[in-house]
């Protein structure tokens, strides 16, 4: 197999105090799998999410001294998830890794990645971390929660404790670019596509510098557009209120008619209480039929594949009858 192109996509938002600590760290890196035949080549697709510091500057100037860096220069600040979508969709490398420029995911990983997709075959390698114990307790505790609840409502597999840190196969890529969803989270889209991947261990360093772009506002958003995106479940809801309204309706109408039949109601009121809860109950079942209609639209929108071939014989050399 010829070694292989490697793009490394990083997302940026006013990071310039960690920029030349990146830049210090992972050049001697990414030159030295050139020089072990790791990799053929490599680009780094710097990604600026429209930083409004130094960043384009330092980049500019990086650019000068380390040919192969890339700028992707973003006109408005478009968020870390869309930052990375737009990295992907021009990164050329035949295996692409996305890494965050803070250095809390140590890039020494990357050539464990991409030996471990090229020894064991597989499309993705999933950075998994398994210490956090650099991450405040807050953080800890809100992302555990995040991953565990996001796995119980969708019924896509996904790795837990998974972030951003991966690396994807080209055809993973490809199938990542095509997909024309908004909002999207990238690192449960990608399990959704069902390509082979492996996982491998890190320990989440601290920041290196500056401070995080993630305040609670956003990490919300992300736990917002993860379970809209992958769960028809809050959906359902008007299904489920719309049946327990409707058997609620028809108990009230049950009383209401016993009441007028036993002579204890004001002339008018059962009639009124019947419609009003009889409306009131099919509207809410009329939402849930509604419901059910634009989650399949949703589905439909989102374009994730519902099945994954493996593989298939068409147009391979019949087996001779000894072989079978
Ligand atoms: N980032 C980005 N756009 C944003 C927010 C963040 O490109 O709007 C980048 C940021 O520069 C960093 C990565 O996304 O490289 C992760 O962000 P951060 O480290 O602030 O998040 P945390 O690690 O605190 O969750
Ligand atoms: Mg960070």
């Amino acid at each position: 197999m010829p070694f292989p192109h490697l793009s490394i996509v990083i997302p940026m938002f006013n990071e310039e105090a960690v920029l030349p600590l990146l830049a210090d760290r992972l050049r001697p890196l990414a030159d030295a799998m050139v020089a072990d035949g790791v990799c053929a080549a490599y680009e780094i697709v710097a990604v600026d999410d429209g930083s409004t510091d130094a960043t384009p500057v330092l980049l500019q100037r990086l650019r000068r001294t380390w040919p192969e860096v890339r700028v992707l220069r973003l006109r408005a600040n478009a968020g870390h998830q869309a930052a990375i979508s737009a990295g992907l969709a021009r990164a050329r490398g035949d295996y692409v890794v996305t890494l965050d420029a803070d250095l809390q995911d140590p890039p020494e990983v990357i050539r464990e990645m991409l030996t471990i997709a090229r020894t064991e075959g597989v499309d993705v390698v999933y950075g998994v971390r398994t210490d956090r114990t650099t991450d405040s307790g807050f953080k800890r505790w809100s992302a555990r929660t995040f991953y565990r609840a996001q796995r119980a409502l969708s019924s896509v597999d996904t790795p837990l404790d998974a972030g951003d840190y991966r690396l994807m196969s080209r055809a993973t890529v490809e199938a990542v670019n095509a997909l024309p969803e908004h909002h999207r989270v990238l690192r449960f889209v990608v399990p959704a596509l069902g390509f082979p991947s492996a996982t491998v261990g890190y320990r989440r360093a601290e920041r290196a510098a500056g401070e995080s772009k993630y305040p609670l506002a956003r990490m919300l958003k992300l736990s917002v557009d993860s379970v809209t995106g992958f769960s028809l479940t809050p959906l359902r809801f008007a299904t489920w209120l719309g049946l327990i309204g409707g058997l609620a309706a028809l108990a009230i109408l049950v009383f209401a008619l016993g009441s007028r039949l036993a002579g204890h109601t004001l002339p008018g009121w059962t009639s009124t209480v019947v419609i009003v809860s009889a409306v009131g109950a099919v509207q809410l079942l009329a939402l849930g039929i509604l419901g059910e209609y634009v989650g399949r639209m949703y589905a439909a929108m989102q374009g994730r594949p519902t099945y994954f071939v493996a593989h298939d014989s068409l147009g391979e050399p019949e087996q001779a009858p000894q072989d079978r």
